[in-house]
Parts: C-alpha cells; sequence; structure tokens
C-alpha cells in the first residue's frame, strides 16, 4: 500500500488493558465517508492474535470499488473498525454501564501502526532471520505456481531455503536448486507425502523447520498451501498470516480481507511467521542459474490417520486457468451448459485463453467446479479478462478484479461489471461473441 494513502488510513486502536478488553468508539475514529454507527463497537482482541494492525481503504487498486460503496454497511463499518483477527460484538451504547465507560477512559489504547516498524540492515537481517520455501511437486515434478513461495521469501531479505517431499523427489530437487535466489534445498524422499496429506507432511515441516531454526516459513495460497500450515502453526503454536500480497518487513505484511474490499497491513511477533502467498501478488522465481546444495530433511515417519484413496481430476489442453495470461470467463448469461460450450470454447480457442465461470455458472452445471472464479474460486489476475454474461457481484470481482484489461459484454449496461471493466460491450451475447470471434480468426 502505497504511503500516499497514509493520510486516509483508518486507524483502528487496538485496545489493550492487562486481559484485552475495551471500547473502540466509533465517534473518534469512524470510516471516512461513512455515517456514524449508532453503536460502539466493543473489540475484543483474540488471545492468539496480535494487537498491531491497521486498515487502509482500497483507493489505490484499479477497479476498486469507491469508500462509500466498500463500506456502507454497518458490518462492514464494524469490519473496517475491527481486523479479522479481533472478535467484534455490537452492542447498544446504553447498556455500557457508567463503570465500563470509565474503564475504556482509564484504559487508554496505545496505537501500534505497521510503520513504526524497525528495517533492519540487510547484514542483521541475514543474522537473524532465514526463510523456509514450501515447493509442491506432482508425480516428480516441481509444481512452478508453488515458486511464488521463493519470490515472497527472498523479499524478506536473509537466506532462502527450499522443502520438497514425496517419491522420486531427487529430480525435484535438482530442478528446484535451478531457481534463484535459493541457497539450499531440503530433500525428504518418502512415498507418503507425495499426495500432500497435512496429516503426516505437517509433523514432518515441523521438525525440519525446527532442525533449521527458520523464521519465516512460506508456501503459495494453493489448496496444498491453504491445507498444510494451519497444521504446521497450530503446531508451532504461531498465529498464520493468510494470502499476504505485499511484505513491509520481517514481521509487517499485507493482505486483503473482506473479499478484497479492504487491505490489512499486519505485524506478527511470533517467533516463526507462517505466511501463504497470493499467486497473482509474487510473480513464481524463475528456474535458470541457480545453484543450491541439496541436503536430506529429517523424516519423523508420521502416522497419518487419513489414507489418499482416488483423485478425479480436470484434464484440459487450455492453460491453466490460475496463471493464463488470458482468461475469458462465462455467467450465468449464458443461459446453457450446451450455450456455454459452444460459446466460450470457441472464444477461448480463439484467444488462446484458459477458461473461467461465475459462481452461479457453476453451480447452475454450465461448468466445472475448477474454473470457479472468485471469493470462493480461483483468484487470477491474467494481462487480458474477458467476462461473459457476468453480472460482476463482488464475489466474483474478489477472483479477477487485479486483471490488467478487463473486458465486459453484458446486455444490461447497469450491471456492475462495467464498473470495474477497462472495455465495455452493451449487447446480447449470443450475438456479440460469435460476432468477436469470426473478427478473432480474420484478423
Ligand atoms: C459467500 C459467497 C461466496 C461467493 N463466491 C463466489 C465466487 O467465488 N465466484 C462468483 O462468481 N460468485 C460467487 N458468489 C456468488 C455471487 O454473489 C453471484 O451470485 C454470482 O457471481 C453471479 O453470477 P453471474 O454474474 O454469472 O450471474 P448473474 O448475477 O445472474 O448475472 C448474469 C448476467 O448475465 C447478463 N446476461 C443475461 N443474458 C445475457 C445475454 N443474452 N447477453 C449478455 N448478457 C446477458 C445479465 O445482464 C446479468 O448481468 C458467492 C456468493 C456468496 C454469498
Amino acid at each position: 500500500m502505497p504511503r500516499a494513502v497514509a493520510g486516509r488510513r483508518l486507524r483502528r486502536r487496538s485496545i489493550e488493558a492487562s486481559f484485552q478488553v475495551g471500547i473502540a468508539h466509533h465517534l473518534s475514529h469512524r470510516v471516512p465517508d461513512q455515517p456514524r454507527s449508532p453503536f460502539p463497537i466493543l473489540c475484543l482482541p483474540s488471545p492468539f492474535l496480535r494487537p498491531s494492525h491497521s486498515l487502509s481503504p482500497r483507493s489505490d487498486q484499479p477497479g476498486s470499488l469507491p469508500v462509500s460503496d466498500r463500506t456502507s454497511s454497518s458490518s462492514a463499518h464494524r469490519a473496517a473498525l475491527c481486523t479479522p483477527f479481533h472478535l467484534h460484538l455490537q452492542i447498544p451504547y446504553t447498556m455500557l454501564s457508567a463503570g465500563a465507560r470509565a474503564f475504556s477512559a482509564l484504559t487508554r489504547p496505545r496505537f501500534t501502526t505497521a510503520s513504526t516498524t524497525t528495517l533492519r540492515s540487510p547484514a542483521a537481517l541475514r543474522r537473524l532471520l532465514s526463510a523456509l520455501a514450501i515447493l509442491e511437486q506432482r508425480n516428480g515434478k516441481l509444481n512452478q505456481g508453488s515458486l511464488s513461495a521463493v519470490t515472497a521469501a527472498a523479499k524478506l531479505g536473509g537466506p532462502v531455503h527450499a522443502f520438497v517431499a514425496g517419491s522420486n523427489v531427487k529430480a525435484v530437487a535438482e530442478e528446484a536448486a535451478k531457481v534463484e535466489g535459493v541457497e539450499k534445498i531440503i530433500a525428504v524422499e518418502n512415498g507418503a507425502y507425495d499426495k500432500g496429506l497435512p496429516e503426516n507432511y505437517a509433523p514432518l515441516l515441523v521438525e525440519n523447520i525446527k532442525k533449521g531454526g527458520y523464521t519465516h516459513i512460506l508456501a503459495s495460497a494453493t489448496a496444498f498451501g491453504k491445507n498444510l500450515l494451519p497444521r504446521v502453526s497450530a503446531l508451532l503454536d504461531s498465529q498464520q498470516i493468510s494470502d499476504i500480497t505485499a511484505i513491509e518487513s520481517e514481521n509487517t505484511f499485507v493482505r486483503p480481507i473482506y473479499a478484497g474490499n479492504a487491505i490489512a497491513t499486519v505485524e506478527s511477533t511470533d517467533a516463526i511467521k507462517i505466511i501463504t502467498v497470493r499467486g497473482t501478488a509474487f510473480a513464481p522465481a524463475a528456474v535458470g542459474s541457480g545453484s543450491a546444495s541439496v541436503e536430506d530433511g529429517v523424516d519423523p515417519k508420521a502416522e497419518s490417520t487419513t489414507e489418499w484413496v482416488s483423485e478425479d481430476l480436470a484434464k484440459s489442453d487450455r492453460p491453466d486457468l490460475s496463471t493464463a495470461e488470458k482468461v475469458v470467463s462465462g455467467g450465468r448469461g449464458l443461459k446453457s451448459k450446451e450455450e456455454f460450450d459452444k460459446i466460450m470454447l470457441p472464444l477461448a480457442d480463439s484467444l488462446g485463453a484458459a477458461v473461467g465461470a461465475s459462481r452461479a455458472a457453476v453451480d447452475s452445471g454450465y461448468a466445472d467446479n475448477s474454473l470457479q472464479v472468485g471469493q470462493t474460486g480461483k483468484v487470477v489476475a491474467p494481462q487480458l479478462y474477458l467476462a461473459v454474461g457476468i453480472s460482476g457481484a463482488i464475489q466474483h470481482l474478489a477472483g479477477m478484479k487485479d486483471s490488467k484489461v478487463i473486458v465486459a459484454i453484458n446486455k444490461d449496461p447497469e450491471a456492475p461489471i462495467f464498473q470495474v471493466a477497462d472495455v465495455g460491450l452493451v449487447g446480447d451475447l449470443f450475438e456479440k461473441v460469435p460476432e468477436l470471434i469470426e473478427k478473432l480468426k480474420s484478423a
């Protein structure tokens, strides 16, 4: 988040009393442009979490909604005052006793904002900090998407090691050794880790983290990373920092919250920071001229209570949705699976694009679940995102609004998608898309 918007930063007072209970009153630090909430907000910091978080309006992001739209509901207003790391309750002011108000006044909140973080010199960082990036492999092949964790780890400034486990892991380790910026690969050869089951993978990782004395553990926010790191965090009694999009310092990170409608800058005081990394914010590190050493990791051979039975993977010759340069997504406007296939697949082929879909299209059976883009689907940030018959609900925007160029085709000129689109075409998709395909073919 640029410092330029710091003036508009929504300051939230972290309330710290001996047992950390306080009242963040809305009068003194309400969201800009917002009506006052008739209620004060009671923030109860979680015992697991840190008090030093700040929130900023997303005015720096292209395609973001105006502040008033983002935070017009009282729940969003509350959300802006209490970070997700705090439980928040709303109670009528009149219910607060005079004693409680006096307590609130006495336990004056202490400001701790991310900007107070001390930045260390590169030499000090190398001494104090070491990062472990968790890499993914499938059938002996390195998952390139998992290299986003290396990119993020390198930004911390200290040495970067990478971890990989599975059968025939040597080939993966050798490929990973060529990744630029990695000093050492920790590899564990054992087929029990092939499927990345968190039940046995988490204890494996914990042993290797302890042995290496790492301060930062990073994995991509993929299904694997999101499945694994919460267990690792629990085992290490550390608070996970999820889905980061930027690193401000070795203990301060930026992450979207509320479907990307607010950006939280969070500071962690945990000795070991467990972090998942948003792939669209950190380009995968290049496999190139690196020459990391490869070392065997420790294998605790923990028993897994879960057994891998089978998998049914969607196969496609088209580019992978998560990493494609171009994405064409279809929505409920397509009306049926037949029309979705008839319209969207030739459009994707004519552009060399991956196919995506809105949740409504997925729920209606027009497209496979793996194609869903949005808050509960995949987050994409291609060069070109073409939305066809998609209204632009906030949950859909959460998955694609960082795309470089957004094009929308919709028959409703008032459709919200046009608010974020760089190029909009108002018209019937059943006419416009075939026309577009013809033009692309003849171009
Ligand atoms: C907790 C939660 C999580 C969610 N997660 C996601 C998510 O991850 N991804 C997601 O997409 N949604 C998600 N949703 C659902 C989301 O709120 C919307 O319901 C959904 O995105 C709507 O999909 P849609 O735009 O395809 O359908 P609609 O909103 O029905 O829009 C269809 C659009 O097609 C247009 N149209 C119709 N016919 C034509 C035509 N002939 N030519 C041109 N345009 C036409 C209409 O004008 C309309 O704008 C979530 C909702 C919740 C509550």
